[in-house]
């Protein structure tokens, strides 16, 4: 089914890969480097979703290393405390 050209924006454009004109084809997806340059020559509504996209992909990665450093946190003291009670046994 063909989509209604006016839902394609240019962000769905620049992260929609390509079939790249190689002996290899197949498809390909933009650098990150060439979206933001693509998007600035395209629209600066779109370039500014992309910048926000990519700054709430920085934040969940910070949010899921904290998540992670206070699990690893836990653990540690937990088995602190499995090796005190085992002494105290
Ligand atoms: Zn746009």
């Amino acid at each position: 089914m063909q989509k209604d050209p006016s839902e394609i924006t240019h962000l769905k454009q620049a992260y929609s890969p390509e079939v790249r004109d190689s002996e290899f084809g197949g498809y390909d997806y933009m650098e990150e480097d060439e979206i933001a340059y693509f998007l600035a020559d395209s629209c600066p509504h779109c370039l500014h979703a992309h910048e926000l996209i990519q700054l709430r992909k920085k934040a969940r990665r910070r949010l899921g290393n904290a998540k992670a450093a206070i699990s690893r946190r836990a653990k540690e003291l937990l088995d602190k405390h499995n090796t005190a009670a085992d002494k105290a046994a």
